[in-house]
């Protein structure tokens, strides 16, 4: 399942320094902070996560923090990136929807552990950005809508597993009903600057919430989440 699509076609070199990047980033701020899904290691260790900042920003790219990717908008830190996925428990046959494109990122992650993502980012800079760079390194099984995504991806619906990289008070309604039955929902949910991961699992239509770490996300924009 791991190494679904190409690898990044990176000249000899740079690809060798990055990949022991990679390797410090998994071993210090993930395995060291209880990330322990070898899948999803797996998938960290994989994805290219200094293609998708700025180049001024490259030399950060594998520091366990957010970095800005314009629009003020932000790169996650690689420890929630990590910590969202493992919590969703992919499969490799789910279809994902994420809510928050950014820079990719995430959705590059998830592409890996399954079948199918589907992307909304409400930004039409950052989405078009999002897609070259997906594109770049092969993430072919990731579909990127411009949309507010609050109101999910209808006409793709439903979704096995739902993850939401912006903060909001709480779960917009259209994206439960969008979660299909047995499905698993993660999302952070509190106050515009502080919010905890929940964890929501759709039971015979209803949910099933439990609560994981602490983070502090931007902004979900929209209806059913804060004004812009
Ligand atoms: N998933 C990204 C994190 C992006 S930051 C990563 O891999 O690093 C969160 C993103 O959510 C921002 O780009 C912001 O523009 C977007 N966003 C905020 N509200 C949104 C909404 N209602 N619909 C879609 N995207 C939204």
């Amino acid at each position: 399942m791991i190494g679904r699509w190409r690898e990044p076609g990176v000249a000899a070199g740079g690809e060798q320094r990055s990949a022991r990047e990679r390797e410090r980033m998994v071993a210090e701020h993930l395995v060291k902070r209880g990330i322990a899904d070898p899948l999803v290691l797996e998938a960290m260790r994989r994805t290219p996560r200094h293609l998708f900042v700025d180049e001024a920003l490259r030399d950060k790219a594998y520091e366990d923090y957010p970095l800005p990717i314009g629009e003020g908008q932000t790169i996650s830190q690689p420890f929630m990136v990590a910590r969202m996925t493992e919590l969703l428990q992919l499969t490799g046959k789910d279809k994902v929807l994420e809510i928050g494109t950014g820079c990719g990122y995430q959705a590059a992650v998830l592409a890996r552990l399954a079948a199918r993502v589907c992307t909304v980012e409400r930004i039409p800079k950052l989405a078009a950005r999002a897609r070259e760079t997906l594109e770049a390194i092969g993430a072919s099984n990731v579909w990127v809508r411009t949309a507010n995504g609050t109101f999910g991806w209808p006409d793709e619906a439903p979704f096995d597993r739902i993850v939401v990289t912006a903060g909001g008070p709480s779960v917009p309604p259209p994206l439960f009903a969008q979660l299909a039955e047995g499905g698993r929902m993660v999302m952070p949910v509190g106050s515009e600057d502080s919010q905890r991961l929940q964890v929501v699992d759709k039971i015979a239509g209803e949910a099933r919430v439990a609560e994981d770490s602490g983070c502090v996300f931007v902004k979900l924009i929209g209806k059913y989440a804060w004004e812009a």
